[in-house]
Order: structure tokens, then C-alpha cells, then sequence
């Protein structure tokens, strides 16, 4: 029997799936965790456990697996229920890993990354610091999720050192010098996979969007502020961003998250009907960032937020991104954008906590930060909380290294 305290992440409700590798067998291949126990769904496929041979379990991404469609993902799951909810199933003994022996890997081949910018609170925050306060939020943000196309080559696995980056960065009263980020941050967001793809020039419509996600993961934008506020205009986030972006190794299924379905933000104006959501499309999960310095023996909460206060919902963000005909494709990933809570508290960024280094954030050794340091470790944390039970996501952690010369 495999043990589930009550407060893991990963309880027989979620079931979430990843790629991992071990030692003993250094082959990537596909498995879903219970506790602190990895199943290698290629060794259960093997042994005819769904009663028939799926063949993509062995893979080193989800990617096939995921284009096998949702009727699929929902039979894998319930035979995996099934099995683990009775007191003496059978699964192969070898097919049982403790996630110490495991390592885990990028679990999606990514083909585009898009990232967006759905909290208003966020939006609101950053737009005061950049423009001031009667431009805080520009005239279209109310009227569609804002986004941008980001860079899927540079999205890394949870655990991947972060190399601060350098760029043009603006200087008063001189030409711009380059240099070494002095503004890294890091971003709290989530990150959605596409499990279904359109056909060019067939949006899909929002009544259908959530059947295209397959799964979501926490995700860590990095950004670095000094460079972002001297390109971003006129077209956005480009080098700022581009560096790194971090996603923790467990897809969670939208399966996995139903039950936790809550209403978003009251949307006014109503947004046009393309756009338009009648039902609960928000998330109630759980968040939580942590910093640790080299100097800190225990990491400290910083941050705590939660899905549910994003404005613009993931179905929404999906629809819009493909309203003009624009494809999307399997294991395409979206980022919902930074998501800051009503609360100083509440926020998902340290532009916004420490108000762009004007409040410094004191930790708990007298050290203060206002951007990330060499040394210092993000870490993201989720879940969504259940009757006695947990759908959590696990981490997604990085550590920031020098700039290089
Ligand atoms: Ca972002």
C-alpha cells in the first residue's frame, strides 16, 4: 500500500503525470506520482494493466500521449483509480519508484510558449510603476487577455540554475549602457498545455476551450525589470523575458482540478461574446512563493496568492490566442501571467512587493532585497484543498548564478 499523508500534493484525487528517469534505468519515460511514490506507466503498459497496449508510455515526453485526446486521458485515469483505490492492488513492484531514486524531466516537447497577462491587480501594479497612475491600465486591458508570444526554447525543468542576464539597460541623462541585470525577478504565474489543437483559420470557441487543455504546472517567469523597462514599448516584452522560464515537472489534469472550479472576478464591462463565460472558469489554488539566500538556513515565505483572483480566465486566454484563425498545437504552453492577490502580501512578483525597490523586503537575518541576488533560491508552491485531501503541484525552484562574462 502506498502511503498519502493528508497534506501531500499528490493524492489518488490528482494523479498527475511527468517524465522521469533513474539510475537504474537512465531511459526518460512517462509516469504519474501517489505520495512519494512514482508509477513508471511504461512498465503497467507492458503488463496489459489498461487491458490493452497504449505504446506512448515509454516516451520521453507526454506529447503522444496527449494527442491520443481527451476520451483517453480519462479512461488512463479511471483504470488508475480503480486499481489504487482497492487495499490490495496489483501493480508490478518494479513498477513503484520513491521519488528520491527519480529524476525528473521537461515533460512536454514545447512548440510555443505565449504568455499573458490576466490579473488585473498585476496589471494595475506594474502599469502605476511604468506610466503612472492614470495610465495604470491601458484602454484595451479590460477588453481582452493582453499577451504576448514568448520563447518555448528557453523553458526549463524545476531545479535548473538561472544565469542572470545582460542587456540594455537606460540611464539618466545618458545613452544606454550594457550590463548585467540589476532588476531580476521572478514572476508567480501558472502555466496551461494545449492537448488539443485547431486547424489554421478555426478559432476555437469558448464554450470548447477547456476541452483543448490537457493539464497546468506552476510556472516561474523570470524577468529582469531594467531591461524590460527600457524595450518595452512599443511591442513588448522581448530580451527581458527570454532568458529563462521555469515549470515544475508534474502535469496536474484538468480532470484532477474540476472539483475545484470557482467563479472569477465580475468581468465590466462584459467582455464581447466571443469572450463571453457564463460558468465558473477561475481556480481556488493555493499559492506561495519563497526566497532563500545563500545566507538563510530555511527558505521564507514571501508571497502568497491564488488563481482565483485572475480576471481573465484560462479558457478565455486560450479562445482569445486563437480567435483570428491562429493554430495552436499540441504541447503548445500558456502562462497566465503574473497572479497578485487584493494584498501587498498577495503579490506575484518582487517589482510589486517591494514597489520596485522603494520597500525593501526584510528577511529573517537582516538581509534586505529589493531584486534577486546571486544565490538566491524561488520557489513556487500549489495546491488546491480538498475534504481531506490535496491536488497540489508540487514546486517549481531556481536558483539565480552569476551573470557571465
Ligand atoms: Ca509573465
Amino acid at each position: 500500500m502506498i502511503e498519502v499523508s493528508q497534506n501531500s500534493d499528490f493524492s489518488l484525487q490528482n494523479l498527475p503525470y511527468g517524465v522521469f528517469s533513474t539510475k537504474h534505468d537512465p531511459r526518460p519515460r512517462i509516469g504519474t506520482r501517489l505520495g512519494d511514490t512514482v508509477i513508471d506507466l511504461a512498465v503497467l503498459d507492458e503488463a496489459m494493466f489498461f487491458g490493452k497496449r497504449y505504446n506512448f508510455f515509454a516516451n520521453a515526453t507526454l506529447n503522444q500521449f496527449m494527442e491520443a485526446g481527451r476520451s483517453v486521458w480519462t479512461e488512463i485515469r479511471q483504470r488508475l483509480i480503480d486499481e489504487l483505490s482497492k487495499t490490495n492492488y496489483q501493480i508490478k513492484r518494479e513498477a513503484l519508484i520513491s521519488i528520491q531514486d527519480a529524476q525528473m524531466h521537461l515533460p512536454v516537447a514545447i512548440g510555443d510558449y505565449t504568455d499573458f497577462y490576466a490579473s488585473r491587480e498585476h496589471a494595475t501594479n506594474v502599469g502605476i510603476m511604468f506610466r503612472g497612475k492614470e495610465n495604470a491600465l491601458m484602454p484595451n486591458w479590460l477588453h481582452l487577455p493582453v499577451g504576448y508570444h514568448g520563447r518555448a526554447s528557453s523553458v526549463v525543468i524545476s531545479g535548473t540554475e538561472v544565469v542572470r542576464p545582460r542587456g540594455q539597460v537606460a540611464r539618466k541623462d545618458a545613452p544606454p549602457e550594457f550590463s548585467a541585470s540589476r532588476q531580476l525577478d521572478f514572476e508567480l504565474e501558472v502555466g496551461f498545455f494545449v492537448g488539443k489543437g485547431n486547424n489554421l483559420s478555426e478559432p476555437i470557441a469558448i464554450e470548447n476551450a477547456r476541452e483543448h487543455i490537457f493539464g497546468m504546472v506552476l510556472l516561474n517567469d523570470w524577468s529582469a525589470r531594467d531591461i524590460q523597462a527600457w524595450e518595452y514599448q512599443p511591442l513588448g516584452p522581448f530580451l527581458a523575458k527570454n532568458f529563462a522560464t521555469s515549470i515544475s515537472p508534474w502535469v496536474v489534469t484538468m480532470d484532477a482540478l474540476e472539483p475545484f472550479r470557482v467563479f472569477g472576478p465580475k468581468q465590466d464591462p462584459t467582455p464581447l461574446p466571443y469572450l463571453k463565460v457564463d460558468s465558473a472558469n477561475g481556480y481556488d489554488l493555493t499559492l506561495e512563493v519563497t526566497l532563500q539566500s545563500a545566507a538563510l538556513e530555511s527558505p521564507q515565505t514571501i508571497s502568497r496568492s491564488n488563481m482565483k483572483y485572475l480576471y481573465w480566465g484560462i479558457d478565455q486566454q486560450l479562445t482569445h490566442h486563437t480567435i483570428t484563425g491562429c493554430n495552436l498545437r499540441v504541447g503548445d504552453l500558456c502562462g497566465t501571467g503574473t497572479i497578485s492577490g487584493p494584498t501587498e502580501d498577495s503579490c506575484g512578483s518582487l517589482l510589486e512587493l517591494t514597489w520596485r525597490g522603494e520597500r525593501p523586503i526584510q528577511l529573517p537575518n537582516h538581509e534586505t532585497r529589493k531584486f534577486l541576488e546571486d544565490g538566491d533560491v524561488v520557489t513556487i508552491k500549489g495546491y488546491c484543498q480538498g475534504d481531506g485531501y490535496r491536488v497540489g503541484f508540487g514546486e517549481v525552484s531556481g536558483k539565480i548564478l552569476p551573470a557571465r562574462n
